[in-house]
């Protein structure tokens, strides 16, 4: 179980310095309690306290590296069961699976690459090829090995054989995959495979209580760089799996379950995209931190990725752009302004519109606190007054010769309040949706 505060306190050498960063050493271990600080922030700990603190103040769910360079990646390490508690910090990551045996490899390998877009500043991929050995032999394994790897995308090798995981390791260690398929049968073979690789090991079992024996061993044998496979039998069992090891390891300390999950979809229903997109959007919010699909196409991306980047950010912080001027288009002094608000989807969806329209805008950004325009108007913080104390602080009147200011169409009602705050602009009230303004402003610069 997780220490209190108070026996934290007790190992403190209580001398009030405030070195920690804490006004007292029982703030500075009442911090260490919720997890919000490591214990070895405080230089002046005996080594005797921090050995027995150290392991019982570590956070209860590990974070786990995966991937090397661009492609390196986090899993894991979240402190809360629900997104109201705290932030989830390390979002669920998407594989799309490729066997071994698979008569087009290639063509699957291209599909792969196909989803790549930006939203809200993230891009957004397939950031996991999840490579499953068919038991066609080493040589094809290791050539879909060699092929997958130009992708630039962390692999995961699925594989329960430990002399074909050790050549196919030999040919991507330097990657940094994840060797996924020790159970308790093979798990001496495998774990010396992925410990002399350095890589992180997945493990499994045919049940929880085999899983948590399994781990353990794998702990006894000094590793804990592990990843869980929590796929059951069927979708019923993989959640009762995925939620159970979530739940026994953050609410009732269990540190033998604290690694990240994987699920694999397209073993729960093979051949069945939509119900693969279902069952996704169900574990990214119960608690995958690896989702394995047959396939990744727009159709699924948007909705999963779009929900994966609501449930992973941080809901105490607005999504926010920098205020001030965005010359889209190769704009110039002389191109009409367009007004919003700093809100990042907002940003994103006119900015994008306004680039597809090719037409060169001044988008004038205006600090509303992250908030949507109606919110941001409704809340005081998208009004004349705000806008002409934005015009004043960004010096628009002097880096901007146009005197032409496109405002939102929901808010058409401040066009009049606008124009008597800056005097000389023709305010014209622009469409109520972003989708429209491609159009708007063709016609508008016609
Ligand atoms: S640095 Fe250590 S001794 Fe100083 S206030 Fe913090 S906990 Fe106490």
């Amino acid at each position: 179980m997780a220490l209190k505060g108070l026996d934290i306190f007790k190992l403190t050498p209580k001398k009030n310095c405030k070195e920690c960063g804490c006004p007292t050493c029982m703030a500075f271990a009442m911090k260490v309690a919720a997890g919000a600080l490591p214990i070895e922030k405080c230089p002046h700990m005996s080594q005797d306290a921090l050995d027995s603190l150290s392991e019982a103040t570590a956070p209860l769910m590990k974070t786990i590296e995966v991937g090397a360079g661009d492609a390196a990646l986090k899993l894991g390490g979240e402190t809360v069961l629900f997104r109201h508690e705290k932030t989830l910090v390390n979002r669920t990551r998407f594989a799309v699976s490729i066997a071994s045996d698979d008569a087009d490899i290639d063509a699957r390998l291209e599909a792969a690459k196909l989803v790549d877009y930006e939203r809200i500043g993230e891009r957004e991929f397939v950031e996991m090829l999840f490579l499953d050995y068919a038991g066609n032999g080493a040589d094809a394994y290791v050539a879909l090995v060699n092929k997958a790897k130009d992708l630039g995308r962390v692999l995961v090798l699925n594989c329960a054989d430990a002399d074909v995981a050790k050549a196919a390791l030999d040919a991507c260690k330097a990657l940094k995959p994840i060797l996924n398929g020790a159970n308790k049968d093979n798990l001496d073979a495998m774990n010396a495979v992925a410990t002399a690789a350095g890589v992180t090991l997945g493990v499994s079992g045919a049940d929880i209580s085999e899983l948590y024996d399994t781990i353990k061993a794998a702990e006894g044998k000094g590793n804990k760089n592990l990843v869980l496979d929590a796929t059951g039998a069927d979708a019923k069992k993989t959640f009762e799996n995925a939620v159970l090891i979530r739940r026994s390891n953050l609410k009732d300390g269990d540190r033998t379950l604290g690694y990240p999950t994987l699920v694999n979809l397209d073993k729960i229903a093979p051949g069945d995209l939509h119900m693969q997109t279902a069952l996704a959007s169900a574990f990214v919010l119960r608690y995958a931190a690896i989702v394995v699909m047959s396939e990744m196409r727009y159709a699924e991306a948007l909705a999963l990725y779009g929900l994966r980047q609501n449930i992973f950010t941080d809901p105490q912080k607005p999504m926010k752009v920098e205020p001030g001027i965005y010359a889209l288009n190769g704009a110039d002094e002389n191109s009409v302004c367009s007004l919003t608000v700093d809100f990042a989807l907002t940003y994103f969806l006119v900015s994008g519109e306004y680039e597809r329209s090719k037409c060169p805008v001044n988008l004038l950004i205006t600090d509303a606190s992250g908030m949507s325009v109606l919110t941001a108007w409704a809340a005081g913080k998208f009004s004349a007054g705000t806008i002409k104390k934005f015009f004043d602080e960004a010096d628009i009147e002097n880096k901007i010769k146009s005197r032409t200011l496109i405002i939102p169409g929901k808010v058409a009602v401040m066009k009049g309040e606008i124009e008597a705050k800056l005097p000389g602009w023709n305010v014209v009230v622009g469409p109520m949706e972003a989708v429209q303004l491609v159009k708007f402003i063709k016609d508008f610069t016609a």
